[in-house]
């Protein structure tokens, strides 16, 4: 973790919701992470396939967005690369309850562990953008975790039996102004 990252996730139930541009966990907000100073509460997470970011020009098979909020409506979002390996157990509780449309009722997962969800090295780089999904808000504060996470080839393909592909064109890392030292991620 950057040092200025304070992390205090807890163990949170999800709403599982189809927005027609993703599968969103949307969640109570206990879950806390003070940036520099600012605290920021866990709101929702969503995932893209392929990953938006892309590493040395290679993307990932998903990404999945950590959107944390600010009381007045600052953004910050952790970018969280998914590779295919071993099935995530805290996935695992999300994967079979996907809402198959936005008509469908929205479901309510098992106590989600939710700093399970993210990788033991927690490196990440930082730059300031936009969110990618709707509505597209200026200022968002990024961190991108250099590590990725497993998931399964099952649990992959579950979620692009929904979004065959549902990333925005790729923001390639190079040329955007990031805070500290310029990223290293070879993949
Ligand atoms: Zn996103």
């Amino acid at each position: 973790v950057k040092d200025d990252v304070q992390m205090q996730w807890k163990v949170e139930r999800g709403l599982v919701v189809n927005t027609g541009h993703t599968i969103q966990i949307n969640l109570p907000g206990h879950s806390t992470t003070m940036i520099g100073g600012q605290n920021y509460a866990l709101k929702q997470f969503h995932i893209h396939t392929p990953s938006e970011h892309q590493v040395s020009g290679l993307s990932y098979p998903m990404e999945v967005h950590f959107v944390h909020a600010t009381s007045d409506g600052k953004l910050a979002v952790f970018g969280v690369f998914v590779e295919i390996g071993a099935a995530s157990e805290e996935f695992g509780k999300i994967m079979p309850f996907m809402p198959a449309s936005t008509a469908s009722s929205p479901t309510e997962t098992s106590p989600l562990n939710l700093a399970a969800m993210l990788p033991r090295d927690m490196s990440m780089f930082r730059y300031r953008g936009s969110l990618t999904t709707p509505p597209c808000s200026e200022g968002v504060l990024w961190s991108v975790l250099s590590s990725p996470i497993e998931m399964s080839t099952e649990q992959v393909t579950a979620f692009r039996r929904l979004f065959s592909a549902n990333a925005r064109p790729v923001q390639p890392m190079g040329p955007r102004a990031f805070e500290g030292p310029a990223p290293r991620l070879a993949h």
